[in-house]
C-alpha cells in the first residue's frame, strides 16, 4: 500500500526500501523526542490555563489596539513557557530579523560594544549589526562591535572571550543554532555554561540568545539559564507552522520594556499594537509548537542517518544530540544542491510544480537557493531546504508540519538526486 502511494509521489522502491531500513535503527531516538515533546505541550498547556485564555483572547483588535487582551495575554503566556519576567510578541515584528534587530538596538546606546562570543552571526544580522555597511545599523549608531571565533573543534574560546570583555562591552549575542556555517548549535545546558562565565568576568551584562530555529528541541530553554533575553521568529519553530507573521522576544522586564519603546514609540511601548486578525493562529500556533519542531527534529535525524549513509558529512550527524531543528548536509556541488532542492519541492504541497532556482537575496552576500512550498510564504519550520551558493556547498534542511511529510520531503530529495546520478544505491 505505502509502496503504491510512494509510487504515484514519484519515490522508487529502491529509494523507500533504504528509507525503512534508516527508521528501523531511529526507534529509541524518536521514543526520547516524543518525550521532549509531551513535556513541552505540557508546559505551553499550563501557561494558557494559569493566564485564563479566553474565547475573547482569539479575537483581535484594529486601530491602536488599546487594552487588546489577547495581544497582553498572549505575552503572559509566552513569558511563563520561557520563564521569563516579560515578552513582546506581535505581528508588528515582521520576522527574526527585525525582533533581533529591536532587542539590540533596544538595549545598546551610542559608545557601547556588542560581543558576539560563538564567531560571525547569521548573515542577516551582519547588516544589523554593521559588519557590512547598512543605513541605520549599530555601528553607525556608535555601537561598536567585537567578536570571538569558536576553536577550531567548536568550542568556546574562553581565554579570548575574557580578553575580549572589556569596559564598553554592554550586550553579548549566542546564537543557539548554526546558521548557514558547519559549526555545531549549542545545546542550552553549554549556552548556560558560557553565561555563567561571561557574568563572572563582567556581572552586569546583558547577554541574549538567538533562538532561532532551537524552541522546544530540549526541555528548557536559554532563559532558564541565566539568557536576559531569547528572540526567535514566529515563522519557525514557536509558530508551530499557523503564525501568519511575527516574532517574539522574552526576557528581563527592563529589557523588554524598551524593545516595546524601540518598536513603537517611546512613551508609548507596550500600550498600542493591534493584533488585526492573528491572535487565534498565534495562540493555536504555539499549542501546536512543541509536537511541530518534534517532526521536524524526526526528519532532521532521518535524513543525516540516510545521507550518511550514501557518504555524505552532516552536521550534526545521525547520532549526535539534537539542539535546534537544521540539518546540514554537505553535498559538495552546486548540481546536487540544486537536485536536492527540487526534490524537497516538489513534495511540497503548494508549489509543488515550481523548479528553485540560485539568486540572490537582500541580507545574503552569496546567491541563495531555497525550496519551500509553504502554506506562509518563507515559513521554514515547514519543509523547506535552502543554502548559500558557496563552498562546502551544503544545503540546510529544515522542517515539516508533520513527521510523515519530512520523512516524504527527504526521500522524495534523494530521489531526485538519484535519478541525476548524483548518488549511487
Ligand atoms: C532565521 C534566522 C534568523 C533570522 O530570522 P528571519 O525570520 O529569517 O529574519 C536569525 N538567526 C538565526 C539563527 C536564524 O535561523
Amino acid at each position: 500500500m505505502k509502496t503504491e502511494m510512494y509510487l504515484a509521489l514519484g519515490i522508487s522502491p529502491r529509494v523507500a526500501a533504504l528509507g525503512e531500513e534508516i527508521l528501523a535503527g531511529l526507534e529509541e531516538r524518536f521514543k526520547a523526542i516524543d518525550e521532549t515533546a509531551e513535556y513541552n505541550q505540557a508546559k505551553v498547556l499550563l501557561a494558557m490555563q494559569k493566564n485564563r485564555v479566553s474565547a475573547e483572547c482569539l479575537t483581535g483588535t484594529t486601530g491602536y489596539g488599546h487594552d487588546d487582551k489577547g495581544r497582553d495575554t498572549l505575552e503572559r503566556v509566552y513569558a511563563d513557557v520561557f520563564h521569563t519576567e516579560a515578552a513582546l510578541v506581535r505581528p508588528a515584528l515582521t520576522c527574526g530579523t527585525h525582533a533581533l534587530a529591536t532587542a539590540l538596538s533596544a538595549n545598546l546606546l551610542p559608545g557601547d560594544e556588542l560581543l558576539s562570543p560563538v564567531g560571525r552571526p547569521y548573515d542577516t544580522l551582519e547588516e544589523v549589526i554593521g559588519i557590512r555597511p547598512s543605513p541605520c545599523s549599530l555601528k553607525e549608531f556608535g555601537v561598536s562591535y567585537r567578536q570571538v571565533d569558536l576553536r577550531p573543534d567548536g568550542t568556546f574560546d574562553y581565554e579570548n572571550i575574557k580578553n575580549a570583555i572589556n569596559e564598553k562591552t554592554k550586550l553579548v549575542t549566542i546564537q543557539r543554532s548554526k546558521g548557514y556555517q558547519m559549526r555545531p548549535s549549542f545545546s542550552v545546558k553549554e549556552i548556560g555554561e558560557l553565561i555563567a562565565f561571561i557574568k563572572r568576568v563582567k556581572p552586569g551584562l546583558t547577554v541574549m540568545v538567538d533562538n532561532c530555529y532551537g524552541e522546544f528541541t530540549e526541555e528548557t530553554e536559554p532563559s532558564d539559564v541565566g539568557a536576559d533575553m531569547v528572540v526567535g521568529s514566529l515563522i519557525k519553530n514557536p509558530g508551530g507552522g499557523l503564525a501568519p507573521i511575527g516574532g517574539y522576544i522574552a526576557g528581563k522586564q527592563a529589557c523588554i520594556d524598551r524593545c516595546h519603546y524601540r518598536l513603537t514609540a517611546p512613551g508609548i511601548g507596550q500600550d498600542v499594537g493591534a493584533s488585526l486578525d492573528v491572535s487565534r493562529s498565534l495562540y493555536q500556533g504555539f499549542f501546536l509548537a512543541p509536537t511541530v519542531a518534534a517532526g521536524a527534529l524526526k526528519g532532521a535525524i532521518f535524513a543525516a542517518n540516510l545521507y550518511e549513509r550514501l557518504g555524505f558529512a552532516c552536521v550534526p550527524n545521525g547520532r549526535e544530540s539534537r539542539h535546534d531543528i537544521i540539518q546540514s548536509i554537505r553535498l559538495g556541488s552546486k548540481e546536487a544542491m540544486e537536485a536536492f532542492c527540487s526534490g524537497i519541492q516538489a513534495a511540497a504541497p503548494v508549489d509543488s510544480f515550481a523548479t528553485p532556482v540560485p539568486c540572490p537575496i537582500p541580507g545574503y552576500d552569496d546567491e541563495v537557493i531555497m525550496a519551500a512550498g509553504a502554506f506562509i510564504q518563507g515559513a521554514s519550520i515547514e519543509l523547506s531546504a535552502d543554502g548559500p551558493i558557496r563552498p562546502p556547498y551544503a544545503v540546510y534542511f529544515q522542517g515539516g508540519l508533520t513527521w510523515a511529510h519530512a520523512k516524504i520531503g527527504v526521500l522524495m530529495s534523494l530521489q531526485k538526486l538519484y535519478e541525476k546520478g548524483l548518488v549511487s544505491l
